[in-house]
């Protein structure tokens, strides 16, 4: 298991405690891990509330109902809040980004977290 891996495999258990079982995915239908589709699920709730303001390219400005702004460079996967580098999983404000742009925040998602990337290791 690469650092990258293992690093991230720490991160999302810490966020979401608690193991998934092989045989529990092999019927899950979607393409993530039930745990990270479940957070991701309300990372998109909660990207309700931010308003996203496009710097160009690849890059946003997502501002708050507190009226701070958060950075996100969808190209190099970062947001200034470090959630998506921490944890592989695109945060609420990068979710809100997506959305403004029409992608699908699933795609973003690390490759680990794939349930294919998973059963081909
Ligand atoms: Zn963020």
């Amino acid at each position: 298991m690469s650092d990258k891996r293992k690093g991230l495999q720490n991160a999302i258990e810490e966020l979401l405690p608690g193991c998934e079982h092989r045989d529990e995915m092999k019927n899950h239908s979607g393409d993530l891990f039930p745990k990270i589709e479940k957070y991701l699920e309300q990372m998109k709730k909660k990207s309700i509330e931010y308003i996203a303001h496009w710097n160009g390219k690849d890059q946003f400005e997502i501002e708050t109902s507190y009226g701070n702004r958060i950075r996100v460079h969808s190209g190099a996967k970062t947001c200034s809040c470090r959630r998506w580098k921490l944890t592989g999983i695109p945060c609420a404000h990068v979710i809100s980004g997506m959305y403004y742009c029409g992608y699908t925040p699933e795609s973003y998602a690390d490759e680990c977290y794939k349930i294919q990337t998973y059963f081909k290791s």
